[in-house]
């Protein structure tokens, strides 16, 4: 159901309704779960008042959509951003219930946060609004109810806080947050997981479209948007694996490094970006050129891989002609609904060009790594143990390989495409029927549609 004025979970819906119409014709019963699932179990919308360093009290609007819990506690980021809203919150929620049954694990789908904003703010103002904002939320969450997490300007030292508050409140030390520091229960590869789990899953999908542009080459050119936790660990894996990081960015402009980024200089945007920086202060760096106000897309003459990590319709319909114009054959969103409508057609209008064309993999399915090693923490978590770095990085390997199976497998299947001439399976049709079919099974054995 689409209350007023909510454009991007309509788009959203919209997305993944226009998606399961081959599905849906020939299995005409499943439309009724479509109508329920789109309905969030439940919306606590609440006031947070803080106080500010001068003594002040300051008023934010605090939220968390329990979207839908048929495989497992509600599971989504809580986001920090002065733009955060019912509408978005609502998009965000929806999308993790499908993505998150894309991961294999036993996790329902959430999400939350406020329209506070971290920046500006000193560590104290920090702490006492995520006290409040906590006291609130406290009441609705838990490790068997609503497992929440970060998202955009909800950070380690956000989760910290949060964390130390909702102990105090309720006397426990459980696992009721994931992304927690790695002494206090947090689980190795967590910060890294979004970002190292999208280029597990690029790389299944350069071995089948494109392997001459594969990552152990530094031959093979990489436009990344955005520089925050999900950029910055994408920027580092590429980097690890040979190929050539070409462009970051943030809310005020791209920075282009003319030979290709290092490790350092990403270590470097990582500290600056704790304290709140602006890439515009890197603009006189010798070999890194700065643009104001403009996305990385239309800032190089030939890009290869195209990897959008900074939030949602960052891709214009103009700046997806300008990437194909640039030669990218693959673009895989780190964030959630990175891409517009109109940016998803001219790419899924190149995949059914034939060979040659651009593979596009939605965000629901390419950045599900970082929900997945929050499920690992919870399973460690449950367990009161700590798996090693090797065994959760192997774990989010094998969560992204069948990730990509079960897209390519239901893309094959209900694209309603025919498949010939080397034309690629919709990756974004796979996505939205497997996470589709998972959910609606589960609200149908458990009585929430017949
Ligand atoms: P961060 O807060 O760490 O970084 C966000 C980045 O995006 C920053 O570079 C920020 O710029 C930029 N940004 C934020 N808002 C805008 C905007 N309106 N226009 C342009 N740039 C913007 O967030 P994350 O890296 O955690 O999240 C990035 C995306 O990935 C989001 O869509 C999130 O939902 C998604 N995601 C995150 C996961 C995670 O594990 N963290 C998991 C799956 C998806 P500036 O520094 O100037 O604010």
């Amino acid at each position: 159901m689409v209350l007023p004025h909510e454009p991007e979970f309509e788009q959203a819906l919209e997305e993944l309704s226009t998606s399961l119409q081959p599905f849906l014709e020939a299995n005409p019963q499943y439309k009724k779960a479509l109508e329920i699932v789109q309905v969030p179990e439940r919306i606590v919308n609440f006031r947070v008042v803080w106080e500010d360093d001068n003594g002040v009290p300051q008023v934010n609007r605090g939220f968390r959509v329990q979207y839908n819990s048929a495989l497992g506690p509600y599971k989504g980021g809580l986001r920090l951003h002065p733009s955060v809203n019912l509408s978005i919150l609502k998009f965000l929620g929806f999308e993790q219930t499908f993505k998150n049954a894309l991961t294999g694990l036993s996790m329902g789908g959430g999400k939350g946060g406020a329209d506070f904003d971290p920046k500006g703010k000193s560590d104290s103002e920090i702490r006492r609004f995520c006290v409040a904002f906590m006291t609130e939320l406290s009441r609705h969450i838990g490790s068997d109810t609503d497992v929440p997490a970060g998202d955009i300007g909800t950070g380690a030292r956000e989760i910290g806080y949060l964390f130390g508050a909702y102990k105090k409140l309720k006397n426990e030390f459980t696992g009721m947050l994931t992304g927690k520091g790695l002494t206090w229960g947090g689980s190795f590869i967590r910060p890294e997981a979004t970002g190292y789990g999208l280029i597990y899953y690029v790389e299944h999908m350069i071995a089948k479209a494109c392997p001459e542009y594969s990552l152990d080459k530094p031959t093979t050119l990489v436009a990344i948007s955005g520089s925050g936790n999900v950029s910055q660990y994408t920027a580092l894996k590429v980097i690890e694996l040979g190929a050539t990081v070409l462009t970051l960015s943030d809310s005020k402009g791209s920075l282009v490094a003319e030979k290709g980024y290092t490790k350092e200089f990403i270590h470097k945007i990582g500290e600056l970006k704790l304290k709140g920086g602006s890439l515009e202060t890197l603009a006189n760096e010798p070999g890194y050129t700065y643009h104001a106000g403009v996305r990385p897309w239309t800032l190089v003459p030939t890009v290869h891989i195209a990897l959008p990590g900074a939030t949602q319709n960052e891709v214009s319909g103009e700046e997806a002609e300008a990437l194909v114009k640039a030669g990218v054959r693959i673009v895989a969103e780190g964030s959630n609904m990175g891409c517009t409508t109109e940016a998803i057609e001219i790419f899924e209008a190149s995949r059914r060009s034939g060979p040659g064309g651009v593979w596009y993999a939605p965000g629901k399915a390419s950045n599900c790594g970082g929900v997945a090693v929050s499920g690992l923490e919870m399973a460690q978590n449950s367990q009161r143990l700590a798996w090693t770095t090797k065994e959760v990085d192997n774990k989010l390997k094998a969560i992204m390989a069948e990730c990509y199976g079960i897209c390519l497998s239901a893309g094959t299947k209900w694209s309603g495409e025919e498949l010939t001439d080397g034309v690629l399976p919709s990756l974004l049709a796979g996505a939205n029927v497997a996470g589709f079919i998972k959910v609606a099974d589960a609200m149908k054995a458990q009585g929430d549609w017949w």
